[in-house]
């Protein structure tokens, strides 16, 4: 009977519940999950900050080994063929592709029908096993299941789970970043560090991130997603903060990233941005509500603002495609803090203080 950390009440502890191992669903797989992602998202799951049914079958990250495969699955995404025992990590969500925002705007992560694990599946609907903080998770059919390259570890997916795909889609995609840019990244959690990891790779002369705690700043420079950075403890003040930017980037930035989810830093990127930058905000997931920006800077600047939601099932399979190289220049598993799954509700507290930049649940095998 495997295990799967349920929600069944906004702001009380997640249970592990057990429920009878499935056979796979048509087209689909079950999966033995080897590592379980937390994600900042996961924190506001719990808080009821997003609408989301419950009892809520938890984790919209995960990777593991194929347990077996349902009926007419036989390839990956890529159509690499696929075996019982095959490493494999999926994407969370599978757009409907037939409504507006999927067939006209080609936009599938608007798409408002997307099922996505983790996040709109109840745990009380069969199969159950519909989050990635399990020991097996059942995926069906239309899932985008990713066979993993042998250079790239369980640890290293995990690392960025969401945050690489995030920024494959906002900064990749959506961006130019040239040889000799100056990039500002706002927020040292793991889509800051994505972030600036990718405009590094994409050619930025120079990233300079812009957080906290001091403990992910250390973090930041030690696995070399940016060259310099500033510190919120040295520098509390948005004021105190710009005078030590310009100091070191002149005009200032040519390309802002905002990755610090709060309101206030919106205002702030608009500052830091040099005449005719770019400016991506990345971070504001959760709705905390407005703050005052001077909307005169963006027209006088002639800034381009820009803004990115989550990610599609080919951004998650361009991430997985630009692993080998990305864990070749950063090491990425030294940011993640592995938990067994019996700590589900420990591991959470520690990423909602920000004791640690990402956590996973390892789940106990013997199922
Ligand atoms: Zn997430
Ligand atoms: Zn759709």
């Amino acid at each position: 009977m495997p295990k799967v950390a349920v929600l069944k009440e906004f702001n009380e502890s997640v249970e592990l519940q057990e429920y009878p191992m499935p056979s796979a669903a048509p087209g689909g797989a079950l999966v033995d999950v080897a590592l379980g992602g937390i994600c900042g998202t996961d924190v506001h799951l719990r808080t009821g900050h997003l609408s989301v049914p419950l009892p809520l079958a938890m984790g919209h990250e995960g990777v593991g080994h194929i347990r077996a495969l349902g009926e007419g699955l036989t390839t990956d995404v890529e159509g690499q063929p696929l075996t019982v025992g095959d490493r494999v990590v999926w994407a969370n969500n599978i757009p409907c592709g037939s409504c507006y925002e999927c067939l006209v705007l080609k936009e599938p992560t608007l798409c408002l029908n997307r099922k996505i694990y983790g996040i709109n599946r109840k745990a009380s609907d069969a199969p159950h096993l519909q989050g990635g903080w399990a020991e097996t998770i059942s995926l069906e059919a239309g899932t985008t299941i990713i066979k993993l390259p042998d250079t790239v570890s369980f640890e290293e997916v995990i690392t960025l789970g969401c945050a690489g795909p995030t920024a494959i889609h906002g900064v990749v995609e959506n961006l130019t970043i040239e040889p000799g840019s100056i990039v500002a990244v706002q927020g040292a959690g793991p889509v800051g560090l994505a972030s600036a990891m990718y405009a590094k790779a994409m050619g930025a002369a120079q990233v300079i991130i812009l957080g906290g705690p001091t403990s992910r700043i250390e973090v930041a420079l030690k696995i070399g997603a940016a060259d310099i950075a500033i510190d919120m403890d040295t520098y509390p003040t948005a004021e105190a903060r710009l005078a030590a930017f310009h100091e070191i980037a002149g005009q200032g930035a040519d390309v802002v990233i905002e990755c610090a989810g709060i309101p206030s830093a919106v205002a702030e990127s608009i500052d830091l941005a040099r005449p005719n930058a770019q400016v991506l905000v990345l971070g504001q997931y959760t709705d905390h509500g407005p703050t005052p920006i001077n909307p005169h800077l963006i027209t006088k600047k002639q800034l381009k603002v820009f803004g990115s939601w989550g990610f599609s099932p080919a951004h998650y399979v361009k991430y997985v495609k630009s692993l080998p190289q990305l864990v070749k220049n950063h090491d990425l598993a030294s940011i993640l803090s592995v938990y067994d799954l019996e700590n589900v509700n420990e591991a959470l507290a520690d990423v909602a203080s920000g004791a640690v930049t990402k956590a996973a649940l390892r789940p106990q095998t013997g199922n």
